[in-house]
């Protein structure tokens, strides 16, 4: 099935590395008009349009953490597109590894104030939007840590499973204007906020027997099911997660014996 995306305007968030570079060149590939956000490196934002020329793609900086820079990015897009359609909540960071008891607060809040405040400032400029043109679709990229403990990381876990509760509630809420809000819960893919493990054999072999499928992901395989997920294909999908983890939340070790 071919996905026809054409006139529909898509803000991905953290668009110049990685999942967000990969989602954004997709959703671009599907006829989206894309916003390439990002907070530094503008380069690396105008390589990703780079790649999605023909769909005329923008790229805005704003750290997503950020109320003004937040509504700012908005007001951008309200001046050049006049609303927006699909909005991608990918900006994030894992932080430092730390137990929570010698984590630096100010650090920890960042981890918070990226993943989850963030998401919610873009949630929320976008549904005031969404709401008053009755359609709409908002992804919010998630993780298997929306639901697998990760020690060392506790401010991302709570990111993320707040994530993934947030997107419950604001899909209730959107859902009577006929707007939907989802999310994806990627499980390991190979993008630099990882480049630590998959570049050391060993770290990398103990992380392929977390995974069902017995390796790790590559961005274009979340890619192009935020691509369908956006898209009319998934009307009927709101108020939830998916994981698109190679089963990872299959919890593997088990098929040894429980
Ligand atoms: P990445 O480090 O390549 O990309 C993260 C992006 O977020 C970068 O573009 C970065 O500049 C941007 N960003 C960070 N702080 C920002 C801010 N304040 N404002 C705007 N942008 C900001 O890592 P990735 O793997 O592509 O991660 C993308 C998303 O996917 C993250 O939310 C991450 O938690 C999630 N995720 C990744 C994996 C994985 O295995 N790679 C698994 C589960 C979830």
């Amino acid at each position: 099935m071919q996905i026809d995306l054409t006139g529909k305007r898509a803000l991905v968030t953290g668009a110049n590395s990685g999942l967000g570079a990969a989602i954004a060149t997709a959703l671009g590939k599907a006829g989206a008009r894309v916003a390439i956000n990002y907070v530094v490196h503008p380069e690396n934002a105008r390589a990703v349009a780079d790649t999605i020329e023909s769909s005329q793609p923008l790229t805005l900086q704003a750290d997503v953490s950020s109320p003004d820079a937040v509504a700012t990015m908005f007001q951008q897009l309200d001046t050049t597109w006049g609303g927006l359609d699909i909005l991608v909540n990918n900006a994030g960071i894992d932080g430092a590894r730390a137990v929570a008891w010698e984590v630096d607060p100010s650090t920890w809040r960042k981890v918070m104030d990226i993943n989850l405040f963030g998401a919610f400032l873009c949630c929320r400029e976008a549904l005031q939007r969404m709401t008053k043109q009755n359609a709409g679709v908002i992804l919010n990229i998630t993780s298997v840590h929306e639901v697998i403990a990760w020690s060392g990381y506790s401010a991302y876990t709570s990111a993320k499973a707040g994530l993934g509760m947030l997107t419950k509630t604001l899909a209730q809420e959107a859902a009577p204007f006929g707007v939907r809000v989802l999310a994806l819960a990627p499980g390991a893919i190979k993008t630099p906020i990882n480049e630590s493990v998959w570049r050391d054999p060993k770290m990398l072999r103990d992380l392929e027997n977390k995974i069902a499928l017995g390796r790790m992901g590559v961005p274009e395989e979340i890619a192009n099911l935020v691509v369908t997920l956006v898209s009319d294909v998934a009307s009927y999908v709101t108020g939830t997660t998916l994981f698109a983890d190679g089963g990872m939340t299959d919890y593997p070790d088990f098929a040894h014996g429980g």
